[in-house]
């Protein structure tokens, strides 16, 4: 078993175990490794975690003030999902449309790489990212 540090498109790192390096490509070639943070399955091996345990003082506590954050997020995730239209991989696409076209004023919501995001600012289309909490991540 090997331990890999792995890093996702949308910047966060994230750990998973595989049998050999040969798994994690074979898994990643087909898309089967997914970002614990935003689902996407652009994943990149980042440096090999030292498999050292855990010190006991790095026990994640979280604070009332990152669990209200946490709860904004989740309200804020609601409000978009209730009054967007999920556009999905599309998005980059779809809000150049929305800009250039000015054919709906409706918000809309999806994917897009960090790279992709820039680039539309550059264009000066408003874009914003927005942490995507899950209400069963803990
Ligand atoms: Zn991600």
């Amino acid at each position: 078993m090997i331990k890999y540090n792995l890093k996702c498109e949308c910047g966060k790192t994230f750990e998973s175990w595989f049998l050999n390096s040969n798994e994690f490509d074979s898994l990643n070639k087909k898309k089967l490794i997914k970002c614990i943070h935003c689902d996407s399955s652009v994943i990149k091996k980042s440096v090999m975690a030292p498999n050292l345990p855990r010190k006991s003082n790095k026990k994640s506590v979280k604070t009332k003030e990152e669990k209200n954050i946490k709860k904004k997020l989740l309200n804020f995730r609601k409000y978009i999902e209730k009054n967007c239209r999920n556009v999905g991989e599309n998005f980059t696409r779809e809000a150049r449309s929305i800009h250039y076209d000015k054919k709906s004023s409706q918000g809309i919501y999806g994917k897009a790489t960090p790279e992709e995001t820039s680039e539309l600012l550059d264009e000066g289309i408003d874009v914003a990212t927005i942490p995507w909490v899950d209400e069963a991540e803990n």
